[in-house]
């Protein structure tokens, strides 16, 4: 079979869909996107980008705008939540784009999406087409919308997000599990926290239960911050859920005066609940698979979980590639290369909520003494994961 004959459907425009559909088109493919919403939205917030992801970015053809929109923080820091003393600090930038050839990034989210898009043709994205409902017999997988549209292609690919319909029709329903944590998010302009004279990197502060995240985006004229508490309930999912500022800071209340100063800073302030699943024992039927939340959400705790989503994109691109004449085949081996990979970061994302938020202590004593003697945050701690090249199949089964 001809590659450009392989027709594909991506269901879902987020980070991981349209990168994954940019890499397809490239590799030659004939690819639509189907996206429920009626335009392309991603919510406001910032994101960490690892070397592993931007390296994908930077092939794919997005280097100059992730230059032009995207920071390059100089370290990351782990501090104390009562007094600010520093638990660990690392170089991330130049010594990422030293040790792995891309560097570290912090980027809006709506700048990164609106980037990624400009890699597609409009044409292509359908939006206001919500998937209800596919059946794949093997050759050709047929899916039809809430709109009424119907669809038959070769290939269909679920980057529909941690609810995936995709997901549903191949495994069954299951909904998430709340995973005990809430999230205060919020964006500040810098102008009014100028006088606590930031460095350019991104701060992670800890304490009993609690741990807050901060760093510069849309090229450093926003302060993104995310706050994560323990929480025994939760009720709603929705990133959109407005908490007010004071809450925010009651959650805060005790820590370093940077913190409040910095939330109280911000116009409005978002709450999200963190949900998670077990690792699935499986992501593709047939013709059918799946990549990013759909069928690996993670806790954010490694911040990798859009990172996964580009690095599926691109692994799952050169396996198509390398296995046009047999599709079916071609997603056993995406999922094969994958699996393990995401399974261990999950594990490791899991571990962080726990570790992250130690109750003052003999655990969280030992636990400083260690990042004092060996961090584990640094590009070179981390260079299974930075170092690694999710396009490069060929030596892998
Ligand atoms: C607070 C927080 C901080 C995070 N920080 C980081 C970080 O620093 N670094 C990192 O790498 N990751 C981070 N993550 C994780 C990251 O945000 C997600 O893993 C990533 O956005 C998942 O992308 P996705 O494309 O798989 O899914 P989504 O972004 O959920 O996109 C799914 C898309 O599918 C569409 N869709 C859904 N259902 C249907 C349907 N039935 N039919 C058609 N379309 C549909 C949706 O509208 C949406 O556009 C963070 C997450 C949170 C919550």
């Amino acid at each position: 079979m001809a590659r450009a004959s392989l027709e594909i459907a991506v269901v879902g425009a987020g980070i991981g869909g349209l990168t994954a559909a940019v890499a397809l088109r490239q590799a030659g493919f004939d690819v639509h996107v189907y996206e429920q919403a009626p335009e392309l939205t991603e919510v406001g917030g910032g994101i960490n980008l690892g070397s592993n992801a931007a390296r994908i970015l930077y092939r794919l053809g997005f280097g100059d705008a992730l230059d032009r929109e995207a920071v390059r923080p100089l370290t990351t820091h782990q501090r104390r939540w009562q007094d600010g003393r520093t638990l660990q600090r690392a170089i991330l930038n130049p010594r990422c784009e030293e040790l792995y050839g891309a560097p570290h990034l912090n980027v809006h989210r709506a700048d990164l999406l609106s980037i990624i898009a400009t890699g597609f043709p409009s044409e292509r994205i359908h939006l206001g087409h919500r998937l209800v409902g596919l059946a794949d017999k093997g050759d050709p997988t047929e899916a039809w919308f809430e709109n009424g549209v119907r669809i038959s292609v070769d290939v269909l690919v679920g980057a529909d997000g941690i609810h995936s319909a995709v997901r549903a029709a191949l495994l069954g329903e299951e909904a998430p599990r709340f995973a005990g944590c809430v999230a205060y998010r919020g964006l500040v302009p810098v102008e009014r926290i100028a006088d606590l004279d930031l460095e350019v990197g991104a701060q992670s502060w800890l304490g009993p239960g609690a741990h807050l995240v901060h760093y510069f985006v849309s090229r450093g004229r926003l302060l993104n911050f995310v706050g994560w508490t323990e929480h025994d309930t939760w009720s709603r999912e929705d990133w959109t859920d407005r908490a007010t500022i004071a809450r925010a800071l009651s959650a805060f209340e005790g820590w370093h005066p940077q913190i409040p100063r910095i939330i109280a800073a911000a116009d409005t302030c978002f709450v999200w609940a963190l949900f998670d699943r077990e690792p699935l024992p499986r992501w593709s039927i047939a013709r059918t698979t799946m990549l990013g939340d759909a069928c690996h959400p993670m806790y954010p705790f490694m911040a990798q979980g859009a990172a996964q989503a580009i690095e599926d994109g691109a692994t799952l691109a050169a396996c198509l590639v390398a296995g046009t004449e047999d599709p079916a085949a071609a997603l056993q081996r995406y999922e094969r290369l994958r699996r393990p990979r995401v399974t261990q970061l999950q594990a490791m994302s899991r571990a962080n909520k726990a570790r992250f938020h130690l109750p003052d202590g003999p655990e969280q004593e030992a636990r400083d003494a260690e990042w004092a003697r060996a961090g584990d945050r640094s590009p070179e701690a981390l260079r299974w994961l930075y170092e690694f090249d999710a396009s490069a199949i060929e030596t892998a089964t």
